[in-house]
């Protein structure tokens, strides 16, 4: 087999600024070890996130331009709804200014004290909007999914028994919703099979739950399921992700990762009612139902956005890419999780850094040697995002420490990847000269965004 090629021809560039590793040293000193407190152009290759990072289209920049910037009834509007209703096949589509809008807007409605809100694994701002509300959030991940090197197919897979176990014990009532992460971005960018989907479909069916789709990877998650699970070979992708949002109730999503898009989201559904308490909500938080939080320049970006990303071409690159870093890794010895996820890949800071105790947050102590090593922004997602504290003020650690490297979508060619595995490796080589961190400022939710660190010398 050939080489997969980059499915685009590049028009447009952006330079990349150099530095030197002793400029870097300086530079993540005085951004407090927190990769989200370092400038953009001190940065070298940039996968803090793959979130509003990818490159679009000339086709998407043209939609830039035929936007309708009309206040209600903007033609991107009904093009932007069109697209989602038809991935989707949901006739409710409210469109908001990111992800966690659409989150905001649906756990202010449904959640409160008192209750459960099931998953395989919550995204970050999705468990923070339903903390905030007042209730809980669950992850019943599959057991596969808890063993970051241990390579199985969909690792993303929410866990049936422990669901059953958990409405049994707290009753369907107190969990108004299920919500499955496609792929697991919290997890490793694991999919979920179709298989898991139907089946807890149906759990939350007898118990009266409705299962919504964090659909932020829709896109990478049904071609994982093409490419793994019996039956779907022969299917076309977007077959496969309609047949995937015909089994849930509604869906939240991120256009700034499988749209394209540098800004925006949605939340769609067909239950009718929640939908005007949803529409009620946006008016007075982000704008008239036909346009949300967004421009109709982005609704029709987002619109193009969500056709292209179901070409197969780019589908196979895309998971290609990120196959193709992991095993470099793997060929080095680096821990990292396996297999290959979507759309970035983990390295797993505790085997990594095993001489650093969780407590000295391994993995943002490997972001930092990223960093000064090449000029790399990765992003910590283990106990520095997730951790807890018990009632004696001690870390309750998170279920992982990984370091995750997002790639961008179209946006860094095969050289850039080789130069990535290239300062991992080396940093892997020298890990024993690596030291932990302890936190000296943080705050009550999301402390991962401001928190100010120190090494422990
Ligand atoms: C990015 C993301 C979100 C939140 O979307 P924003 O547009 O960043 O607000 C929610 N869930 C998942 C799985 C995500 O990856």
């Amino acid at each position: 087999m050939k080489t997969i090629i980059e499915p685009f021809k590049i028009k447009s560039v952006e330079p990349i600024y150099f530095n030197t590793k002793k400029e870097r040293v300086l530079i993540l000193e005085k951004a407090h070890y927190n990769p989200f407190l370092i400038n953009a152009d001190d940065v070298l290759i940039d996968l803090l996130t793959d979130s509003g990072t990818s490159a679009m289209s000339s086709n998407q920049w043209a939609g830039i331009m035929r936007g309708d910037e009309a206040y209600a009834g903007s033609s991107s509007f009904y093009r932007f709804e069109k697209a989602v209703q038809e991935i989707t096949g949901m006739p409710v589509v409210i469109p908001t200014h990111q992800g966690r809008a659409a989150e905001k807007i649906l756990f202010t409605i449904l959640g409160g004290r008192g209750k459960y809100f099931v998953s395989n694994t919550l995204f970050d701002t999705t468990r923070a909007n339903i903390e905030f509300s007042g209730a809980e959030g669950i992850d019943l991940l599959c057991e596969e999914g808890k063993h970051p090197t241990t390579p199985a197919p969909f690792k993303g897979n929410m866990d049936i028994e422990a669901l059953e176990r958990f409405i049994a014990e707290k009753g369907g009532e107190n969990i108004p919703l299920c919500i499955i992460t496609i792929t697991n971005n919290s997890g490793g960018g694991q999919p979920v099979s179709m298989a898991n989907i139907k089946s807890v479909k149906k759990v939350c069916a007898e118990n009266n739950i409705p299962l919504f789709i964090d659909a932020c990877r829709f896109a990478e998650n049904s071609y994982f399921i093409k490419l793994r699970e019996q039956g779907y070979a022969g299917k076309p992708v977007s077959e496969i992700a309609n047949e995937l949002f015909s089994y849930a109730d509604g869906c939240t999503m991120s256009a700034k990762k499988d749209a394209f898009a540098n800004i925006g989201g949605f939340l769609a559904m067909h239950d009718k009612e929640l939908a005007t308490k949803c529409r009620n909500l946006l008016v007075i938080t982000e704008g008239f139902p036909t346009y949300g939080g967004l421009a109709g320049r982005d609704l029709e970006a987002i619109a193009i956005g969500l056709k292209e990303v179901l070409d197969e071409h780019y589908l196979q690159y895309r998971i290609r890419s990120i196959e193709y870093l992991t095993n470099k890794l793997i060929a080095a010895g680096v821990p990292v999780m396996q297999p290959a996820g979507g759309h970035a890949v983990y390295i797993d800071a505790k085997k990594f850094l095993s001489h650093i105790p969780i407590e000295q947050y391994p993995g943002q102590a490997l972001v930092g040697a990223l960093y000064t090593e090449g000029g790399i922004r990765s992003v910590e997602i283990g106990s520095l995002m997730f951790g807890k504290y018990d009632i004696h003020g001690k870390l309750v650690p998170a279920q992982m420490e990984l370091v995750r490297l997002a790639i961008p979508r179209r946006v860094y060619t095969q050289s850039h990847i080789d130069y990535v595995a290239e300062v991992i490796i080396e940093v892997f080589n020298n890990r024993h000269a690596v030291k932990g961190l302890c936190i000296i400022e943080e705050a009550a939710m999301l402390r991962h965004f401001t928190v100010k660190l120190k090494p422990i010398i």
